[in-house]
């Protein structure tokens, strides 16, 4: 085995042990004792300085000082080693086992790798539409591939008017802006999601009022949205708006959630941040509310590094949303506003981007819907994970595939999560609810009963890396790792 070219004795003349380096091509020795027991490393370097410091070639290799060589042990975890490496600028780390033996040889190429969330992956066309840009100097925000990403977008999805803009924030905050959500407003906005699509409502000055997930689906739970109606009705007031979340890449079950709103008469923002490429029901998910919403973050299932998209079947609120968009200027030459707008349009490079990603989303959604179904393949086995649950009538795209560690585990969620890092995967917890979080920590919040779905969630949920661009090896290495943890072959 090549680990037995590497180990030298101090007996060795320097000019032995370079032929033996020579010949290994690894670039460093392994000094052992008569015991073999492992000593310390030697570099080419050490070698050079022996002979730079007068000795002759014929000198033995007990010249050399004694120092204490980085190792590890058997059990070492893959980051520490990584840690290692780069902290000590080198390649190379052997493994000593209990009694000091050399077992083993850590080469960098086998570290250098993480397994990371949710990663950009880019297609064929992306620099074609932006290498247009540059030739034809359409740098400016604002040009042709804008209003093509819009126009491509708005026919994906089947809506009439798409807006391009900076971020998924953006559209969240011009939605709430052109339904009128104003100072002292409330506004229902489902618990269990990203702060983003809760902070423009605090923006606008209005309140939010955070919803309960169902077990069924994770999103707004039509039942504690409902349960919120009445109290509110009750108290003689009305949220102008219902911002609901389809998390994960899944559709809430909207046909439910729009029957209350109707009832109520209460528009809803459809915050599909993340369910670009989903369906509900066999229609396009983010097109069922008054308005809805996208974005093209670099974590997102296309991205344009940074961007974001408001649609609807309503003209008027795109073309009122366009306004505010681009400073809210006024039709006259010389500019004059007569309300305050915002710079929240995308760029033509960006949309270029955009324009590339849109042709490759299918096959995007195809790929993390099968890493989805990889990774139920192959953990279902194991009794205490439960898999994010996908009603009949949706079709997510699996943004990130979502599990939860049952309670009764004795692996916890966090210790799961920790010894995925230490194995360089990048596997995060559900997020925190908004009902949670210390800036919200005023806000009302409503559940279907007692329970509340979400702090459970939260508390037991975990995304496993979910990049369209893993591969089968790095799929495997996670599967993996969790069943090394769990004790699973
Ligand atoms: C990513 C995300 C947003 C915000 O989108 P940005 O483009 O990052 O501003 C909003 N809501 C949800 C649910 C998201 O996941």
């Amino acid at each position: 085995m090549f680990l037995n070219r590497l180990l030298v004795h101090r007996k060795l003349s320097i000019r032995e042990a370079l032929e033996v380096m020579e010949t290994s091509g690894f670039g460093i020795l392994l000094l052992i004792d008569q015991n073999e027991v492992f000593e310390r490393t030697i570099t080419d370097g050490d070698l050079r300085r022996l002979i730079l410091a007068g000795f002759n070639l014929d000198a033995t290799l007990e010249n050399l000082p004694q120092i204490k060589s980085v190792s590890v042990s058997e059990n070492y975890k893959k980051k520490d080693v990584f840690d290692l490496m780069n902290q000590f600028s080198i390649n190379h780390i052997p493994v000593i086992d209990a009694c000091g033996k050399v077992i083993d040889v850590l080469n960098r190429k086998d570290f250098d790798h993480h397994i990371l969330l949710s990663v950009p992956h880019m297609g064929d066309d992306e620099k074609y539409f932006v290498d247009e840009a540059f030739e034809t100097n359409w740098i400016a925000p604002l040009g042709p591939n804008v209003d093509a990403f819009e126009a491509e977008l708005a026919d994906a999805v089947q809506i009439r008017h798409a807006l391009a803009v900076s971020s998924g924030t953006a559209a969240i905050h011009l939605a709430l802006r052109v339904l009128g959500v104003n100072l002292g407003d409330r506004v229902f906005c489902s618990t269990l999601t990203f702060a983003a699509s809760a902070f423009p409502i605090v923006y606008q000055g209005a309140d939010p009022i955070f919803i309960d997930s169902d077990k069924e689906s994770w999103n707004m739970s039509p039942k504690a949205l409902e349960r919120a109606f009445e109290k509110s009705k009750l108290e003689n007031w009305l949220p102008k708006a219902v911002i609901v979340v389809n998390l994960y890449g899944q559709s809430a079950d909207m046909d439910l959630i729009l029957d209350i709103c109707n009832r109520y008469n209460v528009p809803v923002i459809e915050d599909a941040a993340e369910s670009l490429g989903a369906k509900y029901k066999g229609k396009s998910s983010g097109t069922f509310g008054k308005i809805g919403c996208y974005s093209f973050n670099g974590n997102k299932i296309i991205t344009t590094s940074g961007g974001g998209m408001i649609v609807s079947n309503d003209r008027s609120l795109i073309e009122k949303a366009k306004f505010l968009s681009t400073q809210a200027r006024d039709p006259f030459l010389h500019y004059q506003h007569s309300e305050i707008g915002y710079n929240y349009r995308m760029s033509n490079i960006l949309a270029g981007v955009g324009r590339g990603q849109l042709k490759v989303l299918n096959n995007r959604v195809l790929q993390r819907r099968k890493i989805f179904e990889y990774y139920k393949d192959r953990l279902s086995d194991i009794h205490f994970l439960k898999f994010m649950p996908e009603p009949k009538w949706s079709y997510s795209n699996h943004w990130l595939s979502a599990i939860t560690v049952d309670k009764n585990s004795p692996i916890k969620s966090i210790e799961l999560i920790a010894h995925l890092s230490n194995e360089m995967i990048e596997a995060r917890p559900v997020w925190k609810p908004m009902h949670l979080q210390p800036v919200f920590s005023k806000s009302r919040y409503f559940t279907a009963d007692d329970v509340s779905i979400s702090d459970d969630l939260f508390l037991n949920g975990i995304c496993l890396p979910s990049s369209s661009n893993m591969t089968n090896n790095d799929l495997e290495m996670v599967v993996q790792s969790i069943r090394k943890i769990f004790g699973v072959k």
